[in-house]
């Protein structure tokens, strides 16, 4: 019988709605990404970046420590000394199929040129755009320098 009430009085849906009811007027737990973010840290791992010196310069010595430290193989450097003897890269790649954002090549660097940024909201549309080429992790690195930097100083007493 109280079976067969509950069933005319629709009561679950009630019962449902209170709870809805009750959550209605609580502080909202929700972020309406991307408009809103939730805090992060200046230690992020998002996606790579070169970053240049303020003259210009790619900071980047073509030392490849960074090759050798990365446990996934992602990284691949090629280099040639210039005519003014400096040593640059020729061919800097980075496959972000194979990172497992470790940050470890940016541990490794000694001129803090390659650096992972709190960027991680990218997205890939063709084959291929996986590698990110020296030319784009030079324009990344361009496009968030002011935003490396500062992250870079609020945490320059762990480093
Ligand atoms: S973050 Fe780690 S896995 Fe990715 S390129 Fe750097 S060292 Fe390699
Ligand atoms: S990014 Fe840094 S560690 Fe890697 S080759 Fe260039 S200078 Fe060396």
């Amino acid at each position: 019988m109280q079976r067969f009430i509950k069933k005319i009085l629709l009561w679950e849906l009630i019962v449902g709605l209170m709870v809805t009811l009750r959550y209605f007027f609580k502080p909202k737990v929700t972020l309406n990404y991307p408009e809103e973010k939730t805090p992060m840290s200046p230690r992020f791992r998002g996606i790579h970046a070169q970053r240049r010196y303020p003259n210009g310069e790619e900071r980047c010595i073509a030392c490849k420590l960074c090759e050798a430290a990365c446990p996934a193989l992602a990284i691949t450097i090629e280099a040639e000394p210039r005519l003014d003897g400096s040593r640059r890269t020729t061919l800097y790649e980075i496959d972000l199929f194979k990172c497992v954002y470790c940050g470890l090549c940016e541990e490794a660097c000694p001129v803090d040129a390659i650096v992972l940024t709190r960027n991680h909201d990218y997205h890939f549309e063709n084959r291929g755009e996986n590698i990110l080429t020296k030319e784009k992790l030079l324009a990344i690195g361009d496009k968030y320098e002011a935003e490396i930097a500062a992250d870079r100083a609020a945490d320059k007493d762990y480093r």
